[in-house]
């Protein structure tokens, strides 16, 4: 294995570190930025996201507060709860756990948080506000993504940038990003003509499909980076020994537990890679950190306070100040 491995966990480590003592520095002029997690019914996934959130609050000293309305909520309902938020001078940050039942109508409650609260970053203005490259909120997973790309030292500037996916929470604002940090983008989906011709021109490759090991090792050009967004459960033993036939320890772990994650881009892509975030361990941990990140950049920017973190890398990267 060849590539440099782009350890999330690290890099987390590193941003809560800076996030503390900005938190602290917020402390010393009466500012304790929070979050407000909205969680609807007992979906056990849900459940273990928002118990990680409210953790990594208290790990870098954050205000937190569950609100957890019943499965029976009414839209209605839900926007009042909202609209609650919204007024509450203490929370800067509003986080609505998705999914939301199916009697709720999803968009409506998401569109009315307030887009100064919205950490998650999926409100139209902050997707406006991002596509003109304007101080807003941006969506958690591609800022991390920037974050590693930025904390490894991988150039940006005029990189040939290929972001496989295209979805509102991935794929575009990846490529906006990049974008606003002047790499040529390529953006590809479903329907791309050639795909590892179009891929083998890249020098930053990001992967958001949802397709275990779809992108094979010999499309990713020689020293390329890799940033692999792909979460995917794989539990067949024929998949699994198709992808893993080169990491005998990984396949005994599969054996042992009948289950394992793997990304979109093959594991082989270590060989040829220069840089490469490993599934787990890589993308992943960096979408709970942007969060953290967003709620106390939505705090400053709400507030009126300045970035003491003057000289540090932007925390969110270009488009997101
Ligand atoms: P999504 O909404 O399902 O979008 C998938 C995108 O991939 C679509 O744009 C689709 O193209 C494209 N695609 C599918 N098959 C393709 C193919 N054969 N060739 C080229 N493009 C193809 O997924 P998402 O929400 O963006 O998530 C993507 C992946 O990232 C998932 O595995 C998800 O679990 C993971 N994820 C991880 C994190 C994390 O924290 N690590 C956070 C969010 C998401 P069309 O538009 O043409 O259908």
């Amino acid at each position: 294995m060849t590539a440099r491995i782009l350890d999330g966990t690290k890099i987390r480590d590193a941003v809560f570190a800076d996030l503390s003592g900005e938190i602290a520095r917020l402390g010393t002029v009466g500012v304790r930025p929070g979050l407000a997690a909205v969680l609807v019914g007992e979906n056990p996934a849900s459940q273990i996201y928002v118990k990680s959130k409210i953790a990594a609050c208290e790990q870098i000293g954050l205000a937190s507060w569950l609100h957890t309305p019943a499965a029976s909520v009414t839209t209605e309902e839900l926007l009042a709860l909202v609209d609650r938020l919204n007024k509450d001078d203490a929370v800067d940050g509003i986080l609505v756990q998705l999914p939301l039942p199916a009697q709720v109508d999803t968009k409506r409650v998401l569109e009315a948080v307030d887009p100064a609260k919205d950490v998650d970053g999926f409100h139209p203005v902050n997707l406006g506000k991002l596509v003109s490259g304007r101080p807003g909120l941006v969506a958690c997973t591609p800022a991390g993504c920037m974050e590693i790309l930025r904390r490894a030292d991988v150039k940006i500037d005029g990189a040939n940038a290929v972001v496989l996916g295209r979805s509102d929470i991935v794929g575009k604002p990846m490529a906006l990003l990049l974008m606003h940090a002047n790499a040529t983008v390529t953006i590809c989906h479903s329907k791309t003509r050639d795909l590892p011709e179009v891929v083998r021109r890249a020098d930053i490759v990001v992967a958001a499909m949802g397709k275990a090991g779809y992108v094979a090792a010999d499309w990713i050009r020689s020293g390329a980076t890799v940033i692999d967004v792909g979460t995917n459960k794989v539990t067949d033993s024929f998949e699994a020994e198709r992808l893993l036939k080169n990491f005998p320890a990984r396949l005994e772990k599969f054996r042992a537990k009948g289950s394992v994650l793997v990304g979109d881009v093959h594991p082989d892509a270590a060989n040829t890679a220069g840089a490469l975030t490993p599934v787990p361990g890589g993308v992943g941990p960096m979408t709970i950190t942007m969060l953290m990140s967003n709620t106390v950049k939505a705090a400053r920017l709400r507030r009126g306070k300045p970035d003491a973190r003057a000289g540090v890398p932007s925390l969110a990267g270009a488009g997101s100040r």
